[in-house]
């Protein structure tokens, strides 16, 4: 049997106990699941619903091709577009980055039709039905936007109401990315040692992306687990993601990254809402329920096990299970 009132004081509020009505099953019915990182031309996206992710945020991919997609099924995707970087920046030349998937820009300009113009390359990604903007800022492989670039491409993205997603990597990168006004970052920052004066900021002014699983075990890992406990310490926002499509990952709910947040301090009610969050707006599909069956988890450490279990229903298929 399963204790409603002690599974919400594990896993919060918006958990049921449900059954559902297709197979018998008795479970747990959660919000649906977004991976808010991954990249859909390297993965198989048929095994992501069946895995237990509803929805997904692709940061980095061919506008075109994205633009072409079907808007109704699942997952849902909201998407960022070509990846915006400074003119040689990562990830250019990348064989994982076609070209199709980079736009070098080389001027702030906010006029339209500039070419290399910071308006040209947001508009383009707009055009295409982006929900996102990202730019790389990786200085350990390459040049990177100076601040009135970086700065006019975040004061465009605003007018067009796309929130700014920077990939920020090597030292002074998360201060660029802080001073500049990006919303978000694509990693937790995994080279770079943090203050708390800068993780005050970023908790005040961010959301912050977790992909703690890709660094494996690894003093990235070890950094990045610092960086995002600190930042949760500080009340800032997370959110899951995998960078799936980035080496070996699982598709579908990936129960190494759950295990990692735990232990950066993101556990329970705080670890659903990290998997369930809308950001950017909408990116989690409606009618559709996250479904756990089995018995539900008796203590915290066990809620990221369990939700290994997870797949993708319809919420009407869940009934009352009393
Ligand atoms: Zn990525």
């Amino acid at each position: 049997m399963l204790d409603p009132f002690a599974l919400r004081d594990l896993v919060g509020p918006r958990a049921e106990v449900r059954r559902r009505a297709l197979t018998g099953e008795h479970g747990v019915a959660l919000p649906p699941f977004v991976d808010h990182h991954v990249h859909l031309h390297l993965i198989d996206e048929q095994r992501l619903a069946p895995g237990g992710i509803a929805g997904v945020l692709d940061l980095g991919g061919d506008p075109v091709a994205l633009a072409r997609r079907a808007s109704s099924g699942i997952p849902h995707v909201s998407y960022a577009g070509a990846f915006l970087t400074a003119p040689g920046g990562y990830p250019s030349g990348r064989s994982w980055a076609p070209t199709a998937t980079v736009r070098e820009v080389s001027d702030p300009s906010s006029h339209p039709g500039v070419s290399g113009g910071a308006a040209t390359a947001v508009d383009e990604q707009a055009t295409f039905g982006a929900a996102v903007v990202k730019v790389a800022l990786n200085a350990d492989a390459g040049p990177v936007f100076d601040p009135a670039t970086l700065a006019s491409i975040v004061g465009i993205a605003r007018e067009r109401g796309l929130p700014v997603v920077a990939h920020v990597q090597g030292e002074g990168m998360l201060r660029l990315a802080l001073d500049a006004g990006v919303a978000a970052l694509a990693h937790t920052p995994f080279t770079e040692h943090t203050d708390a004066a800068l993780i005050a900021r970023a908790a005040a002014s961010q959301v912050w992306i977790s992909t703690l699983d890709i660094h494996g075990d690894t003093d990235a890992a070890r950094l990045a687990t610092a960086n995002l406990a600190a930042f949760v310490r500080a009340g800032g926002r997370v959110l899951y993601g995998t960078d799936l499509g980035n080496g070996d990952l699982p598709v579908g709910v990936n129960v190494r990254e759950l295990a990692a947040l735990d232990a950066a301090g993101v556990r329970g009610t705080a670890l659903i809402d990290a998997l369930a969050d809308p950001w950017p707006a909408d990116v989690a599909p409606s009618g559709i329920s996250t479904f756990v069956p089995g018995l539900a988890p008796e203590s915290l450490d066990q809620v990221p096990a369990w939700l290994g279990r997870a797949t993708v229903v319809p919420t009407e298929e869940l009934i009352h299970d009393d």
